[in-house]
């Protein structure tokens, strides 16, 4: 239904139609697009030089905030009130930064380890929720004043192994920027719905997407059928892309003038400086064959090779990365029926070249590669939109959902690649005579212990009926809506006790139900100890067979046969012992074995070394 609004500013009035726009929201660079009686626009700055907007932030003394190239501008001159690659601590706890507080010039505040990070900025505290927020703000801003009327909605893209916290996320700061944020889609689906691969319902295509940005690597192996983009396989970098380019020129300079390199290292801010030398000389090697600059006197000069053979080892690293995503996908390059070039760095004719030579066939590449994934999300949103009703667009749960079950075992409700919006139910009953609560704890990921997966949050269901254990009958629904928003729905069949949960991460959880879970772990602390004392028993037992197979094979030469024989069978007794259920029986069998073969490893050791020794004089 259109409807009309009031722009205060101009106080013209405006007809609302549905426009949705598509957003890509990146670690590097963030644009906006729409698309307009069939043709897609990514939306340029006023002075119509680029749609890119840089995804950084600067906090100005007097409390305004500035966004993009002007923001970028400050890294240089004001870094501790500039935030940039915010987009990596979407949805993250301090625990998953852990160790790159580093690579962030600035400051990520540890609070608790399993809360979400925030940033400190002067005094104040931010989510990267909210510092996502404004880049989306700006990207909002700069639409609506381009197409001077409001824009209230919005798909925006997120990689393919982004998990369920940091979608919800996304959606937050779309919230939080006033967007309703009606869907959330794969970069590599956008990406392909760009070339117009995977459009049409009778499209069934394996395909690649390489996407190469400024400091991230992702390949995503998509099998598209019916319209349905299944992740079969993802892998990548975190850590790897332009700016890696950008440093390896930098290092190159720096070593061809020891005294710039002197100065550099002196601190007198002229880092930041070369490094933007060296962007612009990476970008210019994409059309020419050399670069020559100079820099406070100081020659900087690079060829073409030159640069190549700087980057090839970092190219060879994304290349492992396609072997083993294919791999995991049970795929070979042959069965790559499209490979499509996604990020800025994929500008550059030798990653072109070696990713066109791996996959043995020709890239796409006709499309801006940084604006491909938002010119996407528009034909997304135009779909969505409902002005291309004969098509079809479904996505697919790039991780497991599942419960936590006895012992710390993870119960997979919802498999990885299954279809959403997908509706799936299972039934339970209870462990303990008389039991009247029942725990349901959901996690996130592919490990068989919960402990090594993602918690996304827990309830309890109350009010059971107190019935012999194994009697109540509890079935448990998970409904994942199609912008992958998980709803859980416990219900005990018997009384028709009921309680659903919407799960949107670490977000949703109170005080009250904080308090809760703290108090179900403490009634049911003695007998999850106790099962996972067993289950970590028999995972060491099994690491200490593995560890024993291999010394035995490895050291024969240097064991009697009744040395042999008695380590073979210490380590029967305790394969057999981690068949069972005692624990103190598996760890009496290995602390046997290890008091047995810990002489014999000595002895192994020894002979090992003086094997070395030997010859290393040769
Ligand atoms: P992200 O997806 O990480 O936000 P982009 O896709 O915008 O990032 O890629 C940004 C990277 O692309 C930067 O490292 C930038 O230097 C690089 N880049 C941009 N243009 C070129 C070019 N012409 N040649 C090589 N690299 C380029
Ligand atoms: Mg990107």
């Amino acid at each position: 239904m259109p409807s009309f609004s009031i722009d205060l500013k101009e106080g013209k009035l405006h007809k609302d139609t549905d426009l949705i726009v598509g957003i890509d929201l990146g670690t590097t660079n963030s644009l906006v697009a729409y698309m307009k009686e069939g043709t897609t626009h990514a939306v340029k700055d006023r002075d119509g030089k680029s749609p890119l907007v840089p995804s950084v932030i600067h906090f100005l003394p007097d409390g305004g905030i500035l966004v993009g190239d002007e923001a970028k501008a400050k890294l240089i001159t004001d870094p501790q009130h500039t935030i940039y690659s915010v987009k990596r601590l979407m949805g993250k706890s301090y625990h998953d930064v852990e160790g790159f507080e580093q690579y962030f010039g600035y400051q990520i505040i540890d609070e608790d380890t399993e809360s979400l990070v925030k940033i400190r900025v002067n005094d104040r505290f931010y989510t990267p929720v909210e510092l996502s927020a404004e880049i989306l703000r700006a990207l909002k801003a700069r639409i609506e004043a381009v197409l001077e009327q409001p824009v209230s909605k919005a798909v925006i893209t997120v990689p393919a192994y982004f998990n369920d916290a940091q979608r919800q996320a996304t959606r937050d700061a779309g919230k939080l920027a006033g967007l309703d944020v009606l869907r959330i889609v794969n970069e590599p689906t956008a990406a392909s719905l760009a070339y117009g691969i995977g459009l049409h319902p009778d499209d069934n295509q394996t395909i690649a997407v390489y996407d190469l940005g400024g400091g991230t690597f992702d390949i995503s192996i998509l099998r598209i059928q019916e319209g349905i983009f299944e992740v079969l396989s993802t892998h990548g970098d975190t850590f790897l892309g332009g700016d890696d380019f950008d440093r390896a020129v930098m290092d190159f300079w720096m070593e061809q003038n020891p005294a710039l390199k002197t100065q550099i290292e002196a601190g007198k801010g002229m880092s930041q400086a070369l490094r933007l030398r060296a962007e612009a000389a990476k970008k210019q090697l994409s059309r020419s064959d050399v670069f020559e600059d100079t820099l406070d006197g100081f020659p900087l000069r690079i060829s073409r090779p030159q640069f190549e053979s700087l980057i090839q080892p970092l190219l060879q690293r994304t290349i492992d990365a396609c072997r083993k995503a294919l791999r995991d996908a049970g795929l070979s390059a042959a069965d790559i029926q499209h490979v499509i070039m996604v990020g800025g760095s994929t500008r550059t004719p030798l990653v072109k070249s070696a990713v066109a030579e791996f996959f043995g066939r020709e890239v796409y590449d006709k499309l801006n590669p940084d604006e491909v994934v938002a010119l996407g999300a528009a034909i997304q949103a135009d779909v969505l939109a409902g002005n291309q009703k004969d098509l079809l667009l479904i996505d697919i749960t790039p991780l497991s959902l599942g419960i936590e079950t006895v012992g710390g075992l993870m119960d997979v409700i919802l498999p990885r690649n299954s279809k959403i919006p997908a509706k799936v139910g299972r039934s339970y009953t209870t462990s303990v005579d008389g039991q009247r609560n029942l725990k349901v704890a959901v996690y996130q990921g592919e490990r068989d212990l919960v402990e090594h997966n993602r918690p996304l949050g827990e309830f309890i269901l109350r009010g059971i009926p107190p019935m012999p254990a194994g009697l109540p009958k509890i079935e448990i629904h998970f409904i994942l809506d199609a912008d992958g928003i998980l709803r859980v729905r416990a219900k005990e069949l018997r009384s028709g006790v009921e309680q659903e949960v919407e799960m949107r991460s670490q977000y949703g959880i109170s005080e009250e139900d904080m308090a809760r879970m703290l108090i179900d772990s403490i009634q049911h602390a003695k007998e999850d100890v106790a099962a996972r004392a067993l289950l970590e028993a028999r995972n060491e037992a099994q690491s200490v067979l593995i560890a024993t197979e291999r010394f035995l094979q490895q050291n024969e030469a240097l064991f009697t046969p009744d040395e042999s024989a008695r380590i073979t069978a210490l380590a029967g007794d305790l394969a057999a012992a981690a068949q069972g259920t005692d624990k103190d029986l598996i760890n009496k069998a290995m602390e046997d074995l290890n008091t047995y073969s810990a002489p014999l490893a000595h002895r192994a050791l020894e002979a090992n070394v003086a094997q070395a020794l030997k010859g290393s004089k040769l």
